[in-house]
């Protein structure tokens, strides 16, 4: 073979490689090498770079000669380690066929294992080795899972041929078939193949190795792939490695076993080795839910020396990476080898004790142990548990394995498209199944939780319930399940779709009907490593709350402030609403004076209580901002009633609101525009704050209170002076007149893209700049949030926007707004502050974002807080 001196590497022996090399071998591959520079124990094979990936869609999905030719050499090098052949009469070599991204995507790639095997081959395995049942249960295992991965043929008709011959032979598990048996599967399931895809199956290795490499690379692009792309910020351009490796068979017999393990308990964190094994089983067995597997205790008993072999290789591994390793192990006749280890994938329960466990044994650095927590996972924690009195009264019907912890109650549904379709519709759900598959992840991403008959810690319902946060009790035997009439059996009850029932997560318990919740809170671990986070982060954390509750809420939650109060909120309670829409429907500006009348004291209640629960914290507080047509009524009664009250007649009440219409309500009649019109409404809200200020103030001099007051949806600085002139007047006028010395600010959002690109001139007025990421998001892309879903899919699909911009912040296009807005305004007013308040405001990356633009501070919804501050600390440790 030709060898091209220029040409670039794709292909890398794992000898070749090490654990640095995460973003070209992708994490398996990587870690595969890093284990075999250990001199660990594991199969040799090479690694297919993401860049071979990349070249693979830029090749119009086509592998390249060069690369192919790539492959090859390797295969012929492999074969000289091994000393075996692939397709040898002899002595043949099988391989698997791995994904391996940079980022674990479990479930999302497909792996194929036994490749290399055809009809001769078996035969010759099945002869040398003494041990045909073997030789034939490899061979069923690689055409079912070459059929499914690379010609996408469907599992489900192989495992019917499967069940069906286990009724004929009587048998009810897998291992129990024997060589002749699976000798005729292998044969029906070629068939099936030629059947399905209308050719024999392949028999030469070469073309099934590139087959299934191909199926890889093609694997990335799958809609499951992009799903879990979208919810874990992974970048479409990354691409996948593919790792070929030499198989080490688990399905040898009873001396032979497969299993996987973490070095601690995922769920808790707690410090043990935790995992599960099956003997005589291959590959997937295990998380399968096939077979339930021992845990890995006993595999002690097994084989002792195996056993001490592996534990001794955990604790390496741990040493190694400093952090919790997830690892596949399988031994062959008694000899242990390695198949990957990774970061291991854990609870957010179990992270901060894993990162403060690690921090006290001299492992990690406090600033370690807050970069190490992915902040998105802390949601789970913020979630409710089941109320402490409920749960003591209650007795569970059943018991099955703690998968993922929190307490979930809701409706039982029993796929998961009528659980994502229930959510939808806003109803609470269960999702109880069999077992759950990757097809299923939307649907157990909308329920509360997820309940299965079969499979272990390690199943795949166990470790997508834990990825997601997900309540999740796996295993649950008892369960009768009747899945095609939607019921299933437990403790002699029928439970149907649509029952209620609770489980929960940390115990495995189940529960017949409704058990209430309560929310959690911040403490041990979580406020330990808060308490690290707070210590690197520069950037601020308040909140978005309209009410004392939440307020109080936040704080708890370690908000800072108020970074966004939408007065309008209070509008809607009974008692305010009949004044508010008198207001709206009043023909003079004395009408509307009086109405506002009385709405001045509950605005200026409400923000007493609001400064009161805050105690001298910053608040923010928004002037009215959507457009009225909001607060009129619909109903005829209320039309009637209003009509009454202000002795006017029901036409004319109509009347005014139909004048209310607005063909684009989003670019109305809202905002600052409604004070430009209705001044008065400026004033009252003035009043309120500033009374509310003084007066709490008076009680609490220790509180220094600055009425922070924002005017929204500026666009030109004139429209922000005019109101800003309404506003400092009548608060001039209400200091003085109370006698006191009160200072208040006025600021604006930044929401309409005129008031980002004349920041300068708007920074003249505004003492304060807050982005309204939600409408500068609409704004700036033209499209409206509520009607987003109708196309977002569509340029999900097409790749056109990898996510949603409504939840992660466009920084190339919203966020360089926001940057240029902050620079221009700062050159004005050197000392403003500026903030974010939009929904980006607890996202992850966007408080990235907004750390590197130099903001003073996120404000988010109270239950985001926490995410957001430690997101705000990584933001930092990154930046330094
Ligand atoms: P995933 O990322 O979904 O875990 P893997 O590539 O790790 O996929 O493989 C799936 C299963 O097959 C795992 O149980 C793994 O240990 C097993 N496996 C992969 N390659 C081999 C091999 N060369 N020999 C034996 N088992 C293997
Ligand atoms: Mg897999
Ligand atoms: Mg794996």
């Amino acid at each position: 073979m030709e060898v091209d001196l220029v040409s670039h590497k794709y292909v890398y022996a794992f000898s070749e490689g090490n654990g640095s090399m995460r973003e070209l071998l992708g994490g398996k591959g990587a870690n595969l090498a890093e284990m075999t520079k250990l001199g660990m124990p594991v199969p040799q094979g090479f690694t297919i770079s993401t860049e071979a990936c990349t070249k693979y869609y830029d090749d119009g999905r086509k592998i390249s000669d060069e690369i192919q030719a790539e492959i090859m050499e390797h295969i012929v090098k492999l074969e000289e380690t091994a000393g075996k052949k692939f397709g040898d009469n002899e002595n043949p070599l099988l391989v698997s066929v791995r994904s391996g991204a940079r980022a674990s995507m479990p479930g999302m790639m497909d792996t194929i294992l036994n490749l290399g095997l055809n009809e001769d081959v078996v035969k010759v395995l099945a002869d040398k080795s003494g041990n045909p049942r073997w030789a034939w249960d490899c061979y069923r295992r690689f055409i079912q899972m070459y059929s499914d991965v690379v010609m996408e043929v469907g599992k489900k008709y192989f495992e019917e041929l499967i069940d069906k011959m286990k009724e004929e032979k009587g048998v009810t598990e897998d291992v129990d078939l024997t060589a002749e048996d699976l000798a005729v599967l292998a044969g029906q399931f070629k068939d099936e193949y030629k059947s399905k895809i209308g050719k024999d199956f392949p028999t030469d290795p070469k073309e099934q190795l590139m087959g299934a490499i191909e199926a890889v690379f093609r694997s990335w692009d799958n809609p499951r792939a992009n799903v879990y792309r979208r919810d874990n910020d992974i970048p479409y351009s990354w691409g996948t490695a593919v790792n070929v490796q030499m198989m080490a068979f688990g399905n040898m017999g009873d001396t032979s076993g497969t299993g996987v393990a973490f070095t601690r308990d995922p769920a808790t964190g707690e410090k043990k080795l935790m995992g599960e094994f099956l003997m005589n089983a291959q590959g997937e067995d295990v998380v399968a839910g096939v077979r339930t597997p021992s845990p890995i205790a006993q595999l002690h008993d097994v084989m002792p020396e195996v056993y001490d072999q592996f534990v001794e290789i955990c604790n390496t591994l741990e040493n190694h990476y400093r952090d919790m390793q997830d690892m596949e192990f399988t031994i062959e006749d008694k000899k242990l080898y390695m198949l990957q280890t990774r970061n291991g994938k854990r609870t957010a329960k179990a992270a901060l004790k894993i990162a403060c466990d690690l921090v006290d044994e001299g492992m990690i650095s406090e600033e370690k142990a807050v970069a190490m927590i992915d902040p998105r996972n802390l949601d789970t924690l913020l979630h409710p548990q089941f109320d402490a009195k409920a749960i003591k009264a209650a007795t569970p019907i059943g018991k099955a394995l703690p998968a993922s912890p929190g307490a979930a109650c809701g409706k039982i549904v029993f796929t998961a498209d009528d659980a994502k379709a229930w959510g939808e519709k806003g109803e609470k759900v269960v999702l109880v199944r069999l077992e759950t598959s990757p097809e299923d992840i939307e649907g157990m991403k909308a329920a509360q939780g997820i309940l299965t008959v079969r499979g272990g810690m390690t199943s795949h319902a166990a470790v997508v319930a834990r990825g997601m946060g997900t309540c999740c009790v796996s295993g649950c035997q008892e369960i009768k399940m009747d899945e095609e009439n939607k019921q299933f059996e437990l403790d002699g009850k029928t439970f149907k779709e649509g029952d209620y029932i609770s489980i929960d997560g940390s115990t495995g318990n189940i529960y017949d009907g409704i058990i209430p919740t309560v929310p959690a809170e911040i403490a041990g671990e979580f406020g330990r490593i808060m308490d690290m986070a707070d210590k690197f982060r520069t950037l601020k954390v308040r909140t978005n709350a309209d009410t004392p509750a939440d307020a109080k809420k936040a704080r708890e939650l370690g908000a800072e402030g108020i970074g966004l109060c939408r007065t309008e909120h209070m509008f809607f309670e009974a008692d305010r609403i009949a004044a508010f829409r008198e207001m709206i429907c009043a023909d003079t500006v004395e009408e509307r004076e009086a109405a506002l009348d009385k709405i001045m004291p509950y605005q200026q209640s409400d923000f007493e209580a609001l400064y009161e629960a805050l105690e001298g914290c910053p608040v923010t507080i928004r002037f009215l901002d959507p457009p009225l047509h909001e607060f009129v009524p619909t109903e005829e009664a209320d039309i009637e009633a209003l009509a009454k009250a202000q002795g006017k007649s029901v036409a004319d009440i109509k009347a005014i609101i139909n004048s209310l219409h607005e063909f684009n309500p989003m670019m109305g009649h809202r905002g600052c525009r409604l004070t430009v019109t209705y001044p008065e409404i400026a004033k009252m809200q003035t009043k309120a704050v500033i009374r509310a200020a003084i007066n709490v103030s008076k009680a609490h001099p220790d509180w220094k209170i600055v009425p922070e007051i924002m005017i929204p949806l500026v666009g030109e600085v004139k429209e922000l002076k005019f109101v800003k002139d309404v506003v400092v007047a009548t608060a001039d006028k209400e200091i003085a007149a109370a006698g006191v010395e009160l200072k208040y600010e006025v600021g604006t959002m930044i929401e309409i893209p005129r008031a980002a690109l004349t920041a300068d001139e708007i920074a003249k007025e505004a003492e304060f700049f807050c982005f309204g990421t939600n409408d500068l998001t609409q704004m700036t892309f033209g499209f409206s949030r509520d009607d987003a879903g109708k196309f977002l899919d569509a340029y999900y699909d097409t790749k056109i926007y990898e996510s949603d911009p409504f939840a992660k912040l466009d920084q190339a296009g919203v966020g360089q707004l926001m940057k240029m807005a902050v620079k221009l305004g700062k050159q004005t007013r050197p000392d403003m502050h500026c903030g974010i308040c939009g929904e980006h405001g607890g996202d992850p990356s966007s408080v990235e974002f907004c750390h590197e633009i130099g903001l003073d501070y996120v404000s988010c919804s109270p239950f985001r807080v926490p995410i957001a501050r430690l997101a705000a600390a990584q933001a930092a440790i990154k930046s330094k």
